[in-house]
Order: C-alpha cells, then sequence, then structure tokens
C-alpha cells in the first residue's frame, strides 16, 4: 500500500510558515526571516542567491550551537588563546612550532604534545590555546587533570571505572594537565597506561607536566611500566620543554628590581598588556 501525505499538511503556500521550519528542524532561521525578506526585495536577489543567504544563516547558526556544544564537554578551565600568550616572555618557546601545531595537523597524525616546565611558565594556558584551536576547527576535546583522571578511574559510580576510560579515549585530543602533582595508586598507574596504550596512534593528548622523564617511575610506582608508557607517549611527539621565569610572578619579580629596572620591565609588560588585553 502506498501512502501520501496531505500536501496541505506540509507544504501547501499559505501553510503556516513556522510549522514548516520547525518540522525541518530549522532553529535559526525564523527570527531572522523577515529581514532577509525585505534584504532580498530591496536589492532583488535571484531564487538562488536567496536561498543561498538563508540556508547559510542556518549552517552559521547550527555551526556556533555545535561549538558551544564541543566546548562545554570539553571543559577548559579558561578560554586561553595563541594571541594572548606573550611568546617575548617565555622565549624557550619556539613560537613559529607553537603556530604550526595550531594548524593542527597533529591531530590527524595522532601525534601527543607533551609541555614541560616548572609552574607558571604557561603550559596550562598552552594546552588550552590548542585544545580551543581544535574546538573550533570542529575537533572534540576533553580537558582533565591528572587528579581528576585519577579519581575518575577510582570513582564506583556509573561515570567512574571503565566509563571513565572510555569517555577519555573518545575525544580527538585529549589534555591531561598537572602530571607530576599527584602519585599514582597501582590501579591508577595502569589506568593511565591503558589509556595511553589505547589512544596511540588513535588520538592526540597533549599533556602539562613539572616532571623529568626520570621521574616517571616514581609517579607510577613502577620503573617497568613508565617505560612502556613513555615509550608509547613519545613514539610520535612533539617535547616543548619551557625553561622560563613564571608568568604569575612577573609582579613580584618587578617589585625587586631596582628602581631604573622596574621602569624598563613595566613598560613592557604594559606594552604586552596593550597588545594582549583580555589575557586569561
Ligand atoms: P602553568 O600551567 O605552566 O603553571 P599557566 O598556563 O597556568 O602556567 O599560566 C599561569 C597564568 O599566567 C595563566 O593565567 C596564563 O594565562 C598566564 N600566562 C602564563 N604565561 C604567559 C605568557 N607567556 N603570556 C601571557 N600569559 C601567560
Ligand atoms: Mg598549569
Amino acid at each position: 500500500m502506498t501512502l501520501f501525505i496531505s500536501p496541505s499538511t506540509a507544504s501547501a503556500p499559505g501553510a503556516n510558515l513556522a510549522d514548516v521550519f520547525k518540522g525541518l528542524g530549522l532553529n535559526t532561521l525564523p527570527p531572522s526571516l523577515p529581514h532577509l525578506l525585505e534584504e532580498a526585495r530591496l536589492q532583488q536577489l535571484s531564487y538562488e542567491a536567496f536561498l543561498h543567504q538563508v540556508l547559510s544563516v542556518e549552517l552559521r547558526g547550527r555551526q556556533q550551537r555545535a561549538l558551544e556544544q564541543r566546548l562545554r564537554r570539553a571543559r577548559l578551565p579558561f578560554p586561553a588563546r595563541l594571541e594572548t600568550f606573550d611568546f617575548s616572555f617565555q622565549p624557550t618557546v619556539s613560537e613559529r612550532l607553537i603556530r604550526e601545531l595550531a594548524s593542527l595537523t597533529f591531530l590527524q597524525t595522532a601525534t601527543n604534545v607533551l609541555l614541560l616546565g616548572p609552574p607558571g611558565v604557561g603550559k596550562t594556558h598552552l594546552a588550552c590555546a590548542l585544545a580551543l584551536s581544535a574546538l573550533e576547527a570542529g575537533y572534540t576535546a576533553l580537558f582533565t587533570t591528572l587528579r581528576q583522571l585519577a579519581a575518575a578511574v577510582l570513582s564506583p559510580g556509573p561515570r567512574g571505572g571503565m566509563a571513565a576510560l572510555r569517555s577519555l579515549s573518545q575525544p580527538k585530543l585529549l589534555v591531561i594537565d598537572e602530571v607530576g602533582y599527584t602519585r599514582l595508586t597501582v590501579e591508577q598507574a595502569s589506568a593511565l597506561f591503558d589509556l595511553v596504550a589505547t589512544r596511540y596512534e588513535r588520538g592526540s593528548i597533549i599533556l602539562t607536566s613539572n616532571l623529568s622523564f626520570a621521574e616517571w617511575g616514581s609517579l607510577l610506582g613502577d620503573d617497568v611500566l613508565a617505560t612502556a608508557l613513555l615509550d608509547r607517549l613519545l613514539h610520535h611527539a612533539e617535547v616543548i620543554s619551557i625553561n622560563g621565569r613564571s608568568y604569575r610572578m612577573r609582579h613580584r619579580m618587578l617589585a625587586d628590581q631596582p628602581t631604573d629596572k622596574r621602569a624598563d620591565i613595566r613598560n613592557h609588560s604594559q606594552n604586552k598588556g596593550n597588545e594582549t588585553s583580555g589575557a586569561n
């Protein structure tokens, strides 16, 4: 038996346009339609140009909502951007390499990025900025600290254990921040190994740490496991060692300087502040 939908229910002229949009799931378009129609009349747009214009409005709206959803799910601690990173303050960071990473080819090759260095040098800032670029380019990303990861894999709740490991395996980019502040139990160390092994050659990890590789044995409580984990993590990886001053302590440094030097540093920070207003 062939079934027909009466034209009057769906698309007859005079049917409520809002209902047609609703039926098609077009949510962005309705509020801007009167304005678009008016513009089309004034500019005498062709049917094709008008169709292109209205559908583009809907498409942009959908892309924006999808980005907002990816951004919420990524749980970035702050929306840092490369534009607000003062490379002149941290000369051991290669701006060229960071900009190349921001082109995101590392995600296509499942290359990892390790940002190593003492507190305050901008590791989390750079990790978040790269994650934000990835989200804006349409990739999925998730930010976690090693402490949160370690707690999640031991949690008995429905989102803990294997479920936590699965959700950490899925995003195209996983950021694991602050590796080194939490010593892991045997179970947690083995979960971290499983995660790195699962993502190996499938999805990139950006990892930040204040530890040298020699200290990973004591982090995981097992030298053999640490070697096997680092082997996978470093096989396809960019390692960025930042040997610089803490950005958080820059005002303290200013106070410690003789008066004539203070003026130089202050001028430098102010110039940078103007260039990078909105930092963080
Ligand atoms: P880390 O993770 O290495 O401890 P963060 O990335 O958390 O350091 O940096 C500490 C604060 O200083 C953040 O608010 C960050 O945005 C800012 N910051 C660090 N380095 C720079 C820099 N070179 N330029 C601008 N802001 C920076
Ligand atoms: Mg940090």
